[in-house]
């Protein structure tokens, strides 16, 4: 893949810097650590050497230009690579061939409104898109669709909002509000809050009503967004066929495009005893109305210790079943280690990692999950949490192209076959509802206007609703040792922010990740109060490119959580104020 020369920035207060000179052109072959080319700035002039070899593709601005900091002015890749200039765009290019070349443009309004009056009329049931599957990849598609000026459809089998809304995002986090404030009751009589009794009982059937209330609350915002929107919302399974039709019960319509966005399902593992009804998936266990004395969750990922927690909370004994050596890997090591320190501290929860389930014996109401170092675990229930795989029932006369059982897609969101398109769960590339409306924007801005727009989704946040939450954005420090070798590491401690120990939050941390050279901001991970909402000011940054001293020069309100991760910024270069000075 070609490689960015960027305008680099030397200096906290540079914003921009002059070419003086290209010592190469484009179609030279270059050495790691040979000059690229001088550039100036307005105290110093400097050269700026290749960071790895390749040949000089293609030089975006020339000598004498002045350019932005972190603007792309060149490309270094493979001999006759052809670059993708969208990144830059509307810079004129002088690719490999030596022509100059214009980077491809975002089609203007006005050039919309000329190909919608050019196109062929749509017949009744044609549409310019059909969506298939209403959750968040779909209806954020169809939405997007329409506010283009498209005549868009979206077919839907069960409630509108999909997973997220109905199974997953928003029913995890109405329960997880239910342990935050039985986490609440435990500390009201140290803060002077005298409950008339410590005693408190669960209505299951209440809690289960009360999420039901708030998903319809939802679902029905969604389906009152698509119809507001003008979008023809249509109930029923849809079968599509490789001529862009889709047959719903008796009736057929037809997209000049489609977007598939089927989501996913739970992951089954083929094991003897894993069909006993005591073992539930995360779809049935959000509607039990019991509370069941034990619980043992195969799969230590973000579902399986969310819901987990929700059940540790309301006094059920929780074991977690993980492979790996530690929960939710994915996630920094540090976090992780310290998230599962916290719930078995606190909640009791006990965590059996690096095994894996082997076999589960029912007898009478109780199951035996044998593992395979050995260890037996006895509970009622069993969670199966081992993750999720796409859905695709309906999409089976269609010759995609797969990769591991998921949609193969490329930037632009389109499948294998030309004018379908695969936004979201269904092609698992992050699973996540939020990665799924970018996806669905894209795909829906690409079926409507030609392929102009490519999903970036490497600074996507993530985070785990947990008490205390935690969350992380870009590289963790494994990663960013593996891809820089040196890194620098900032940390900062809830223990010593004002408002978290007002509020009985004090612990957990904030990790940020920075490169030397530049100090440019590479990963954030934060365990801790809010965690899942100062995300998103880090996503931000990463995403701008920020560098610690740009960031460094914002101020944070106090007293908040956040200002833990603006100290962990200035940690990375040795200036944060309520940390201990850095040995040096
Ligand atoms: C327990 C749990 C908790 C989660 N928590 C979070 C969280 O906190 N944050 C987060 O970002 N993500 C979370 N997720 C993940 C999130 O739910 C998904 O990433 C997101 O829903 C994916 O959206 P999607 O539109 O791609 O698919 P889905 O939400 O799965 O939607 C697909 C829709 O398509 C419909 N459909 C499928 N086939 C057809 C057909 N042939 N015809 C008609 N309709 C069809 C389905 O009925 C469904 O409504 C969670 C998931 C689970 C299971």
């Amino acid at each position: 893949m070609a490689l960015e020369v960027i305008m680099p920035k030397a200096g906290v207060d540079m914003t921009e810097g002059q070419i003086v000179q290209w010592n190469k052109k484009v179609g030279d072959f270059v050495k790691e650590g040979e000059i690229l080319l001088e550039i100036m700035t307005d105290k110093v002039s400097m050269e700026l050497e290749a960071e790895e070899d390749g040949y000089l593709i293609a030089i975006l601005k020339g000598d004498g230009e002045t350019v932005p900091v972190t603007e792309v002015i060149g490309y270094l890749g493979e001999e006759g690579e052809q670059v993708d200039t969208s990144a830059a765009a509307n810079q004129p290019v002088v690719a490999a061939d030596g022509q100059s070349v214009s980077a491809p443009e975002a089609p203007s309004q006005e050039a919309i409104a000329e190909v919608a009056a050019k196109k062929e009329p749509l017949a009744d049931d044609e549409y310019d898109f059909v969506v298939v599957g209403g959750g968040p990849a779909g209806y954020y598609a169809a939405i997007r669709g329409a506010q283009l000026g498209g005549k868009i459809a979206i077919v839907e089998k069960t409630e509108f909002g999909g997973t997220c809304l109905n199974k997953g995002c928003i029913p995890t986090k109405t329960y997880l509000k239910n342990a935050e404030i039985l986490d609440s009751l435990k500390i009201a009589a140290g803060r002077g809050i005298n409950l008339a009794s410590t005693n408190y009982s669960i209505d299951m059937d209440k809690t289960v009503d009360f999420k039901n209330s708030v998903v319809k609350t939802l679902t029905g915002g969604v389906r009152g967004l698509l119809k507001a929107n003008k979008v023809e919302v249509i109930n029923g399974f849809g079968q599509v066929n490789p001529d862009k039709t889709v047959v719903i019960g008796d009736r057929v319509i037809k997209g000049r495009k489609i977007i598939l966005a089927t989501g996913s399902k739970v992951s089954r593992i083929n094991i003897p005893g894993i069909e006993s009804s005591l073992v539930l998936t995360s779809d049935d266990i959000l509607d039990l109305r019991e509370i069941p004395k034990s619980l043992a969750v195969i799969g230590g990922g973000v579902v399986g210790v969310e819901l987990g927690l929700v059940y540790a909370s309301y006094g059920t004994e929780v074991t977690v079943i993980e492979m790996a050596d530690r929960i939710i890997p994915a996630m920094d090591k540090e976090v992780s280690l310290e998230l599962q320190r916290i719930l078995a501290k606190k909640h009791g929860m006990k965590f059996l990692t690096s095994t894996s389930l082997q076999e589960i014996v029912e007898n009478g109401n109780q199951l035996t999950l044998k593992l395979a170092d050995g260890q037996e675990v006895v509970a009622e229930k069993a969670l199966l949490s081992i993750g999720r795989v796409p859905q695709l029932d309906g999409l089976e006369k269609l010759e995609l192209e797969m990769d591991r059982g998921r949609i193969k897609v490329d930037a632009y969101q389109e499948t294998s076959v030309p004018g379908i398109y695969a936004p979201g769960d269904v092609n698992g590339t992050k699973m996540l509802a939020h990665a799924a409306y970018r996806m669905g924007e894209i795909a829906a801005e690409n079926a409507l206007q030609g392929n102009h727009r490519e999903a970036h989704l490497e600074f996507t946040p993530a985070a785990v609703y947990t008490h205390p939450e935690v969350a992380m954005v870009g590289l963790t420090e494994e990663q960013a040792r593996e891809q820089y070798g040196e890194i620098l590491v900032g940390k900062n401690s809830f223990t010593g922010n004002g408002r978290a120990i007002a509020s009985n939050e004090a612990e957990g941390f904030v990790k940020v990740i920075s490169e030397p050279k530049y100090h440019e901001i590479l990963g954030v991970h934060i365990i801790g109060p809010a965690a899942a909402e100062i995300i998103n000011e880090a996503a931000t940054i990463l995403k701008m490119e920020l560098t610690v001293d740009e960031v460094a020069q914002s101020i944070h309100g106090h007293p908040t959580f956040s200002e833990v991760f603006y100290e962990a910024i200035l940690d990375t270069v040795g200036e944060a104020i309520h940390n201990p000075p850095k040995r040096k």
